[in-house]
């Protein structure tokens, strides 16, 4: 799975934007369904906790592949609710304050962290 440059730079921007609320959205693929390049706003209220964020009232796409939220703490660890939401994803992404391309960190649904492969 790959990511794509901009996209990674325009969620720390929404990040540091909403900080320090949470940012949270969906990710997506397009053609390439191992290139992560579309992030997919949701109709949720910013700030309210990820935990209360249900993936199964989202509208079904394919396209969809997983999550992306931000910690407003240093701490860009999944907490158990994470996991739970995680679960329903290939990957998520969290992204841990001061919000850069090395505060972001990957986990596929079991929660285990992989190496986050960035490409122009
Ligand atoms: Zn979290």
């Amino acid at each position: 799975m790959r990511f794509k440059k901009a996209l990674l730079e325009g969620i720390c921007e929404a990040c540091r934007n909403v900080h320090p609320s949470e940012f949270l959205a969906m990710l997506g693929v397009k053609e390439d369904l191992e290139f992560v390049e579309e992030l997919v706003v949701v109709p949720a209220e910013f700030g309210k906790s990820f935990s209360a964020y249900r993936l199964d009232l989202q509208p079904l796409d394919s396209k969809i592949v997983g999550t992306v939220h931000s910690h407003p703490s240093a701490n860009a660890l999944p907490s158990r609710a994470d996991l739970r939401v995680f679960s329903r994803g290939k990957v998520n992404l969290i992204v841990g304050f001061p919000y850069v391309l090395n505060s972001i960190r990957a986990f596929d649904s079991s929660g285990k962290e992989f190496a986050l492969e960035i490409v122009e």
